[in-house]
């Protein structure tokens, strides 16, 4: 009888950590779809300059501090890219 006992809390355990392991793989590739969704700054022509009055600190898509909602990476608030799009004021 304990040993029924026993061989079942350790398939409980095991069932657990295969459950923990599966949460967190598929938090990773949620976090791996975000990442790989965004573009690249090469392929909207960022440049960590704005562009006349147009820079990322008005551009609705920015995140502050430093981040862009469609672009990967670091952006300047300074910086401009294809894809401004003026935030309402
Ligand atoms: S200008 Fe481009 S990089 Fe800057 S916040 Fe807007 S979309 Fe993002």
């Amino acid at each position: 009888m304990s040993g029924s006992m026993s061989r079942r809390g350790a398939l409980t355990a095991v069932l657990s950590v295969a459950s923990a392991g599966t949460v967190l793989a598929l938090g990773a590739a949620s976090r791996a779809a975000d990442v790989s969704s965004q573009l690249r700054k090469e392929d909207v022509r960022y440049q960590d300059q704005p562009k006349g009055n147009q820079r990322c600190a008005g551009c609705k898509n920015f995140v502050q501090p430093g981040a862009c909602r469609v672009v990967s990476g670091s952006v300047n608030p300074s910086g401009w890219c294809l894809l401004f799009q003026a935030a309402a004021s």
